[in-house]
């Protein structure tokens, strides 16, 4: 809600027009139907004041939440928590650049803390305008064709971004590329997130040597990287904070990979005051992120859909699945990134034993991978033919970026 009051009466004269404007052309693109406006909105504000995010962050306490997979779910679950202590302006829609993060403080008013997803490329440059109490770090992995060494290329810009600031960082100690970046900041929480996707760091950021995997722990052959002991952990369905104590987490999100963003999201509360325990019930309250997650029924079947912009999406989707019949649909639009190699970094052996059925543009991509893991599958053209296809009950579907729009478009259709 937007107030008079707060920081806006501070703001000088350039960012109190630039933030009008900017929430105008938002309102007016909305009006015209162009999504909501959040992009074109803080467009425009940073046009006439560049500066202005960090006036609008001026005066907030602000938390950054980064990484390749599951950002935007974190980003919810920890505006869900920070809700304890009061009003948080959080880019909820995903737009997750500056002119995304501009927009939504500017259409919050006045709000004591903010909670911000950042794309990982833009993280230095959204740390200098928010100054950030804390910055969340989850994972980096390869996003569609991008090859490891654009992984290790990340964090050496991440590692840049936080040497020497004043923020305290929440890093996951399972992701080596993760904690080589994040251990150059003065103080850092570590939580055990897991990471289901190794194949961008068996390599050592620091010296070039291998990295070893024990049981959960890492180390590098070669230099003292290694896994730090986690402050905050999983155990079962339970987060467990720093004094031992084990939080019930009741999530609406399915998958270990959710508790683990719960986690994240408790820790990073945590350092603004938050008490876990308070937090906790609020989390259980996030439901569906932009459609991920949500779930439809039609003609007797309780669809589920789940989406995967990469490897390692694919692999904690197959986590999140039930063993259910499984729908799987693939591609290769220029959001989703045009080649479909990448179906070759993926193991789909955990679907083994579940019926799988096919479709989208590049179903024959999928059923010459299929094929190559030994997993059975039915094509079907459409998704109304794949309700057919199987009997009343569940129905889980696992897609990419634009094939998960397409399905979303249908179900709404069929509503
Ligand atoms: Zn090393």
């Amino acid at each position: 809600m937007t107030s008079n009051t707060g920081p806006n009466k501070s703001l000088p004269l350039r960012a109190k027009v630039a933030t009008s404007v900017s929430k105008t052309a938002a309102a007016l693109s909305r009006a015209a139907g162009r999504g909501d406006g959040s992009v074109i909105g803080g467009w425009i504000g940073l046009k006439i004041d560049p500066d202005l995010l960090s006036h609008l962050a001026a005066g907030r306490r602000v938390a950054l939440v980064s990484g390749t997979n599951g950002k935007t779910t974190t980003t919810r679950l920890t505006a869900a928590a920070m809700g304890v202590l009061g009003d948080v302006a959080t880019n909820s829609l995903g737009a997750n650049m500056p002119t995304g993060h501009t927009s939504a403080l500017a259409r919050a008013g006045h709000t004591p803390y903010a909670v911000l997803e950042v794309d990982e490329h833009y993280l230095d440059q959204v740390i200098t305008a928010t100054s950030p109490h804390v910055v969340a770090l989850l994972n980096l992995s390869r996003d569609q064709l991008d090859r490891a060494k654009e992984v290790a290329m990340m964090a050496s810009l991440w590692r840049d971004a936080l040497r020497g600031r004043d923020t305290h960082v929440v890093a996951n100690a399972d992701d080596p590329m993760v904690v080589w970046a994040a251990r150059v900041a003065d103080s850092v929480t570590w939580v055990a997130s897991g990471q289901r996707w190794h194949d961008d760091s068996w390599v050592c950021p620091e010296c070039g040597a291998h990295i070893e995997r024990v049981d959960g722990d890492w180390y590098c052959t070669g230099c003292d990287l290694r896994r730090p002991v986690p402050q905050w952990r999983l155990d079962g369905d339970a987060v467990v904070d720093p004094f031992g104590e084990h939080h019930l987490v009741t999530l609406q999100l399915p998958g270990r990979v959710n508790r683990a963003n719960a986690a994240t999201a408790l820790a990073v509360a945590a350092q603004f005051g938050v008490r876990a325990a308070d937090a906790v019930p609020r989390l259980g309250q996030v439901t569906s992120i932009a459609g991920r997650y949500a779930t439809a029924v039609r003609d007797e079947r309780t669809i589920r859909l789940l989406l995967a912009k990469n490897p390692a999406g694919w692999l904690e989707a197959f986590d999140m699945a039930e063993h259910v019949p499984t729908l799987l649909s693939i591609n290769a639009r220029d959001p989703d990134g045009l080649d479909t190699s990448w179906l070759y970094d993926v193991d789909f052996s955990p679907l083994h034993g579940r019926p799988v059925l096919i479709t989208g543009d590049r179903a024959m991509d999928l059923a010459v991978r299929l094929e190559v893991n030994g997993v059975s599958f039915t094509h079907v053209t459409s998704f109304a033919r794949a309700l057919a296809a199987i009997p009343p009950g569940r129905l889980e579907v696992i897609a990419n970026y634009t094939a998960f729009q397409d399905i979303r478009a249908e179900l709404d259709r069929v509503n």
